[in-house]
């Protein structure tokens, strides 16, 4: 028999979330993805996509997306490495800046796969937990002397985001590894994003990704932005072609559209803020996001959380339910489109029987 790697025995893998049947109609509200389609410039981009393309390698420094990152967001192409969605990054930075022993802190509750990442290098995870209405303090994390601290910003499954100028406090204080996960960035407010901040602290690493905000989950792109010595350092470990020719041209189309994603982006804060009232109207506790989902508990005098959770996926409606301290009475529910949640109320409001 072969012998698997220890680590890997143990390893509890991340779960995502479930897939219906292709071809069966549902309500997909589980992953956080664009309820809308990505820009027409990246559907353009595609139609004129040809065989060509698929024939040669894709650049592997994906050179003309870097640049067009570095125009958009005002940092040199020297301080951007992209992967094969954000997820790859996450585990690129663990493989370049950790050690098997070392400590990373996060928050809890925050994104799983920092702590499935963590175990498959051998990491160890310090979980600093949240205060009662979920806020975390970036000093918190430091706390332990861990070797690097990881922060999702906005959280995940919370949809809470934390000012700029409380992580650059840390950013100050602490000297290990800052990494700071932006992939909801674009619905939070002004003020939020540590991304400049690159040039300022050599310690600090900023992700981001195209699967959310620009509706391109299912291409796997996003970034890493950080000091030069860490970018090269990064572009050495990475996989050489993790980044295929079809996600660096949708995502080159994408950026080119910022208008776009503006628009998609308020339409499903302003579905968020409806949907929010709905639950508050059905006697759920929402807790207030900014992100392109929320975590909500329902009544306490109905259904539990998880019984929701069954009947709705018997509805064909897909939610996500965490059965982990503090999350498994509640439901994270991503925004879809107005109908979408409408068609969500309405069979809650059955569900809970206030309404028939
Ligand atoms: C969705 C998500 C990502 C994005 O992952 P990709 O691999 O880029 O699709 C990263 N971090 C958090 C916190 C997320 O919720």
């Amino acid at each position: 028999m072969i012998p698997i790697h220890p680590r890997i025995e143990r390893l509890q893998p991340y779960v995502a979330g479930e897939r219906p049947e292709a071809g069966t109609r549902a309500i997909k509200l589980n992953q956080n993805e664009s309820p809308y389609p990505t820009s027409p410039s990246v559907r353009e981009a595609l139609r004129r996509l040809g065989p060509e393309l698929l024939r040669e390698y894709p650049d592997a420094l994906c050179g003309r997306l870097r640049e067009a990152l570095s125009a958009v967001h005002g940092i040199p192409a020297s301080r951007i490495v992209c992967g094969n969605g954000s997820s790859e990054l996450i585990t690129l930075l663990f493989k370049t800046f950790l050690r098997e022993g070392d400590a990373v802190a996060i928050a809890d509750p925050t994104f799983g796969l920092y702590e499935t990442t963590a175990d498959t290098f051998g990491v160890r995870t310090v979980r600093v937990p949240a205060d009662d209405s979920f806020r975390i303090d970036p000093m918190r994390l430091a706390e332990a002397g861990p070797q690097a601290v990881v922060i999702a910003n906005p959280n995940a499954p919370t949809g809470l985001h934390l000012e700029a100028a409380n992580i650059e406090r840390l950013l100050r204080s602490y000297n290990g590894l800052v990494v700071v996960d932006e992939a909801y960035i674009d619905f939070a407010p002004e003020g939020v994003s540590v991304l400049k901040l690159v040039e300022t602290y050599d310690h600090l690493l900023v992700l981001r990704t195209f699967s959310k905000a620009y509706a391109l989950c299912g291409a796997r792109i996003g970034f890493a932005a950080a000091n030069e010595r860490l970018v090269r350092a990064m572009l050495k470990a990475r996989e050489t072609f993790s980044v295929g020719a079809v996600a660096q041209l949708a995502a080159e189309a994408a950026l080119a559209d910022p208008d776009y994603v503006r628009l998609t982006v308020s339409r499903i804060a302003q579905t968020r803020d409806r949907f929010a009232s709905g639950l508050t109207g059905l006697g759920w506790s929402v807790v207030p996001s900014v992100a392109n989902f929320v975590l909500a508990a329902p009544p306490q005098d109905g259904p539990s959380a998880k019984e929701l959770y069954e009947r709705l996926l018997a509805e064909r409606i897909y939610v996500r339910y965490f059965d982990a301290p503090r999350l498994s009475d509640k439901l994270r529910i991503s925004i879809g489109t107005d109908g979408d949640m409408e068609a969500l109320l309405g069979v809650l409001r059955r569900f809970g029987g206030n309404v028939c």
